[in-house]
């Protein structure tokens, strides 16, 4: 996205939607318009635009298509278009609801994208570093991974093969977890998620060019496969409830450590 948004000037823009912007939107347009974008950026669920001295971040919320047009205007229906200096135009449309948040980079801090934690498969998250994210914390393993404040960027469709490969239980107690669980967890979700993006992302979602992504079904192990035989033992795959939300596991290859 950086190679098709960054080095352009917004150039028009059209809110569809005023709901999903975090300023009234006459005071959107003027802070926006005629400015340069750097460089586009994903952070955790958000993608993140860099201005001088904002930052333009769009999260799709429950889901949501950001789609790339060329000439033209908006999409028909879109809650959050704008064209840039090349010609090209973005249209952002939300199944639910989602945000489009500017960002003065003197208050991104108090933002939650100021909060979001170091990112997988960036070069800053070093094994060393990943390892020292567990010092001292507790609770539940996959708790901690799915909060976009320890570690941004690992979603739910990713966490059960994520540990699986590490062969840790989702209801794992950190403080529990060896040096040798973490460096196995941190491979997990290195090898998960660059083989997602190797295939263009999620099979259920789009990119800029509105393309399916390849990774689905067939590329998971044991997510969302209860009742198939685990690909490492052969036992039955469990769906089981943890919290809130399910897992899905093997028993015997993902044992919780007591
Ligand atoms: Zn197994």
């Amino acid at each position: 996205m950086n190679r098709e948004l960054g080095g352009y000037d917004v150039v028009w823009l059209e809110v569809g939607q005023e709901k999903c912007i975090n300023l009234p939107c006459r005071k959107l347009k003027n802070k926006l318009l005629g400015k340069k974008i750097r460089g586009v950026r994903n952070r955790g669920k958000w993608v993140v635009a860099d201005l001088d001295s904002h930052e333009l971040a769009f999260n799709l919320g429950m889901g949501g298509e950001l789609l790339l047009h060329r000439g033209g205007t908006s999409l028909p229906e879109s809650h959050f278009s704008f064209q840039l200096s090349g010609g090209q135009g973005i249209s952002l449309t939300f199944y639910w609801f989602g945000h489009v948040h500017l960002i003065n980079k003197n208050d991104i801090a108090e933002h939650p994208i100021g909060q979001l934690g170091p990112q997988p498969l960036e070069e800053d998250l070093t094994m060393k570093r990943f390892v020292s994210l567990f010092a001292g914390r507790r609770g539940r393993l996959k708790n901690f991974l799915l909060n976009q404040k320890n570690i941004a960027g690992i979603g739910n469709a990713y966490i059960h093969d994520i540990l699986f490969l590490a062969r840790i239980h989702p209801l794992q107690d950190i403080r529990l977890l060896q040096d040798e669980d973490l460096w196995l967890l941190y491979g997990a979700i290195e090898r998960v998620l660059r083989s997602s993006l190797e295939m263009g992302g999620l099979a259920f979602e789009k990119d800029l060019y509105g393309q399916h992504g390849g990774y689905g079904r067939d590329f998971f192990r044991v997510a969302y496969r209860d009742g198939s035989p685990c690909p490492a033992c052969g036992n039955e795959i469990k769906k089981i409830k943890t919290g809130r939300n399910s897992s899905y596991i093997c028993n015997s290859c993902q044992s919780l450590k007591n």
